[in-house]
């Protein structure tokens, strides 16, 4: 709005021009008051006079014939200026009624004023805007000779009406002019201040403030203008000292952000740098645990050990897959033998997912999802939180899947699933090793043959159980088996149809042992079983029912044989009853058989003293409590 009051040159105009108009206008009145005051008084003087002018040519003498007092209507009828002005003059007796008057005609009637006019007073003088009324008495010692007791009681009262004078009208003129006068230099006074205003404040306050909002919006190189030295040009001089030093500033500010960006990559590439180095160094761990044994259950062990500990999961298992080529979970942590042995199938649960697509399978919140793993972890009281499984693949073949879980929900970040999965490479491979190693073992102590353990796992097994038997003082039973005449059918069949017999007999006498009892090859078409804990007679009846086992066989009929069907010849010997060493006790058992050969074959027989030896045996067979028993002596 243009005679709005947002700008501060508007508001100094307003401040300025409107007190001094109204103080113009204020004094303009003051001053016509008193002018018309002053204007009154001279009139009314001027009236007074007049009117004691007029007073005193009552007395001059009427010529003879004319009515009284015609000089006075003659006088006023004269030049003067002031005579002309007399617009009504009457003389009143006291009761109202003109007596005489500048118009004859009037003469004798009752003035309509009268109630006014003869009110007893002293005489005045009143005007309003146009006219002055004077009021006064008449009658001095000179109208005795015509009005007697003039003297003591006034002839009448004088009333005069004079039209405004001259100088009051002058007098006003004068004052329209000089209000007119005032207006119009205010007006001219209110333009130049609000120019002057305008150019030398509003203006470069304008300019000031454009420039301040510009720097605001964050432009520091913008400047203020700066004319001359008055106080706006000095504001804008600081305020664009301060913009440079602002400018300054922002450098420097830019400057030490980019140097704190770059110790902030720093730290960051710092932290982790640390990280990996952290993760590296329990990879590290976890290789060197992890193959610092080969054996299968000890490594087994050993990873549930260092999940908790060095990874902070606090649930885990780790899943292998069995001959069944089910997931079967052979440890955990904390140790929970209700789970141990539990197994999935591949496609089953979360793990069994992992182990399908050979991928880690993350569930962030268990109670979220219907996987029978779940489930089951819900009845082994772990049912809440997160869970990771982690496939173990070793040469794109699935060799199990380690378990994580956490009882927080979403408790596992993206750079734990990455270390999770190394350690789970690392615990393949290991786990591949303890696996080959354990076939290896496997195929060192097992006869390629028949499937049943050697002679070097017979050994080993032997020894054992006599140092458990002499430990807790058990009897511990072994029976020599040799097929008869087996040279015949190899030589009449020839050596396939002979292996292939060897292990049919074998698998007859496997048939028929309990499990803690260990079937070996011995040698050539030679068994040993180990009894462990049977007495002497008890192992009499395991060899004899072995034997009818073999000859009832119907898979076991050969022409070949002289009695049409595979037989076999054993010799049985117990601890501590035949002998008291491992050596001695196979001794014994030998001699039995051969005496089972000798017998007429077909046969078992227990070991009994003074029993033949084999002819091939050069050393004596120690006998128990013999002294002179060198075997004996030597245990
Ligand atoms: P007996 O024991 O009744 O006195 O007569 P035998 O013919 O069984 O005894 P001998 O010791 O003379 O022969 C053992 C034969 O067993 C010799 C060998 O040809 C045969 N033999 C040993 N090991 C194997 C083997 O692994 N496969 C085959 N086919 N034959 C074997
Ligand atoms: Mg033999
Ligand atoms: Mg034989």
């Amino acid at each position: 709005m243009a005679l709005g009051v947002d700008t501060v040159g508007r508001k100094l105009l307003w401040s300025i021009a409107l007190p001094g108009l109204l103080a113009a206008l204020l004094g303009m009145g003051y001053f016509w008051r008193e002018a018309q005051l002053a204007a009154r008084d001279a009139t009314h003087d001027e009236a007074m006079e007049l009117a004691e002018f007029i007073g005193t040519t009552f007395r001059l003498p009427t010529p003879e014939g004319l009515p009284p007092h015609t000089p006075v209507a003659e006088l006023l009828r004269s030049e003067s200026q002031l005579l002309r002005a007399t617009t009504e003059l009457n003389v009143l007796s006291p009761d109202g009624r003109i007596r005489w008057s500048v118009r004859s005609e009037e003469a004798g009637t009752r003035h309509p004023d009268t109630e006014r006019l003869t009110a007893p007073g002293p005489q005045w003088a009143r005007s309003d805007a146009h006219e002055t009324e004077v009021l006064r008495p008449l009658g001095e010692k000179s109208c005795e000779s015509c009005h007697p007791g003039a003297q003591t009681r006034p002839v009448g009262l004088l009333h005069l009406r004079v039209i405004e004078p001259e100088v009051h009208r002058e007098l006003t003129d004068a004052l329209g002019g000089a209000l007119v006068a005032v207006l119009v230099l205010g007006s001219m006074l209110i333009v130049a201040t609000g120019m002057s205003l305008h150019f030398f404040l509003t203006s470069p306050l304008k300019r000031l403030t454009a420039a301040m909002r510009r720097a605001e919006e964050g432009d520091f190189l913008v400047r203020a203008e700066v004319r001359g030295t008055d106080e706006i040009s000095r504001l804008a001089a600081a305020f664009n000292a301060m913009l440079a030093r602002l400018t300054s500033m922002k450098a420097e500010e830019i400057d030490t952000h980019r140097d704190l960006q770059v110790t902030k990559w720093k730290l960051s590439l710092k932290e982790e740098l640390e990280e990996r180095i952290a993760e590296l160094a329990l990879l590290f761990d976890v290789a060197k645990s992890v193959n610092s044994t080969i054996e299968l259950s000890e490594l087994l062990s050993r990873i549930s050990q260092l999940v908790p500990e060095r990874l902070h999961i606090p649930h885990f298992s780790i899943m292998l897959v069995n001959t069944d080529g089910l997931l079967e979970i052979k440890s955990t942590f904390p140790e929970n033998a209700e789970l141990e042995g539990m197994t999935f199938r591949f496609g089953e649960g979360a793990c069994g997912r992992a182990a399908e697509t050979q991928r880690v399978v993350y569930v962030p919140d268990i109670n979220d999802t219907s996987s029978i793993f779940a489930r089951r972890a819900l009845m082994s009281g772990h049912a809440t939180g997160a869970l990771l499984c982690i496939p173990m693949v070793h040469t794109d073949s699935v060799l199990g899947v380690l378990n994580f879980q956490r009882p927080e929900v979403a408790s596992f970040a993206p750079e734990e699933l990455e270390l999770l999965t190394a350690v789970a490479d690392q615990a393949a491979t290991a786990v591949k090793n303890a696996m080959l190693h354990a076939e290896a073992v496997r195929l060192t102590m097992t006869d390629p043959l028949t499937g049943v353990p050697n002679r070097r796992h017979l050994f080993s097994r032997l020894e054992l159980e006599v140092a458990r038997s002499q430990r807790f003082g058990t009897p511990l039973s072994i029976l020599m088996v040799d097929i008869d005449h087996f040279k015949r059918l190899n030589d009449a069949a020839g050596h396939r149809a002979g292996d292939e017999s060897l292990r049919k007999v074998c698998d007859v006498l496997r048939s028929r042992v309990r499990k803690v009892d260990t079937l070996a090859r011995y040698g050539g078409e030679e068994f040993m079983l180990v009894l462990s804990n049977v007495s002497k007679e008890d192992a009499y009846e395991v060899a004899e029912k072995l034997r009818r086992a073999v000859v009832e066989a119907p898979q076991l009929a050969s022409p070949t044989q002289p009695t049409g069907h595979i037989t076999v010849s054993i010799g049985v010997a117990t601890y501590p009853n035949d002998a008291t060493t491992q050596d001695t006790l196979v001794d014994c058992a030998d001699a039995a058989l051969y005496a089972s050969k000798r017998g007429g074959r077909n046969l078992v027989t227990s070991y009994s003293p003074g029993m033949e030896l084999h002819p091939g045996r050069e050393r004596g067979i120690s006998r128990p409590n013999d002294p002179s028993s060198p075997s004996l002596a030597k245990a």
